[in-house]
């Protein structure tokens, strides 16, 4: 499967991006930066995001998504969460103060709403378009699930921001050929108690985390903060665990 990273940073400046990842052009992990870095085309061709929490780094452009669908002919987007994400995003952003709730507006082109958002049991799969989707609570400051996605005979688990955890990795060992884990490092390791007030990895963290995953494939570490970014990348290096890496804004191919 083709994994484009369009944003790989907790933070955003000039040169770097918020969380965004799309798979085969088509679903979406997290929703920092789709608009932002898609054309109007490229944005019409996704289906479905997957959203692990409702803080702003991992749903900025969802906004926009759902706006600018609204004016395209394209079908509805679905937008998938754990149950309780679900609630708070459409709570607190989807309420009709900060957005419109596109759920219930009709969109004159296409006579559909452009979203419909669907809650997820965490822990039990769905398939859409054949590609199997599991929410996993992981642990993090307020409610949120990471996702495991069964695509081709292939599998990726993303955890989303997380301090260490254990769900998830369980179900990620069970799973068949996992090509990739993306989970995350935040903060440097100098700043580990920041990291565990903030339910976040350190380099340190992220290596105890290793241990618990089986699979022989690249863990990548997303969301380094900016003016930390390289001593996390040298901190992940002097793990010396071949499967450690930091990711990467690029097209990875799995
Ligand atoms: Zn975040
Ligand atoms: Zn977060």
């Amino acid at each position: 499967m083709r994994l484009k990273v369009l944003g790989a940073y907790g933070a955003s400046d000039a040169e770097h991006n918020l969380t965004g990842y799309l798979i085969d052009d088509w679903l979406a992990v997290d929703a920092g930066t789709l608009t932002s870095k898609l054309s109007f085309s490229q944005q019409a061709r996704i289906q479905a995001v997957f959203i692990t929490h409702s803080h702003a780094d991992h749903i900025r452009d969802l906004p926009h998504l759902i706006h600018n669908r609204f004016s395209q002919q394209a079908g509805p987007l679905t937008v998938y969460a754990a149950r309780e994400v679900l609630e708070l995003l459409v709570g607190n952003v989807f309420n009709g103060i900060v957005w419109p709730d596109f759920s219930k507006l009709i969109s004159s082109l296409t006579k559909a709403p452009a979203v419909i958002y669907r809650p997820m049991t965490p822990g039990k799969k769905i398939t859409i378009n054949d590609v199997g989707l599991t929410a996993v609570n992981v642990h993090h400051q307020i409610p949120a699930a990471g996702v495991i996605v069964e695509m081709n005979g292939q599998a990726i688990a993303f955890t989303g921001d997380t301090g260490p955890t254990s769900e998830i990795w369980k179900r990620t060992n069970k799973t068949p050929n996992v090509v990739a884990v993306v989970t995350e490092a935040s903060f440097p390791n100098d700043q580990q108690s920041l990291a565990d007030e903030t339910a976040h990895l350190s380099p340190n963290t992220f290596g105890d985390e290793l241990k618990k995953i089986t699979v022989d494939a690249p863990v990548y570490a997303s969301y380094r903060k900016i003016p930390f970014e390289r001593d996390i990348e040298s901190q992940i290096r002097n793990l010396r665990d071949r499967r450690a890496r930091v990711l990467l804004e690029k097209n990875y191919t799995l």
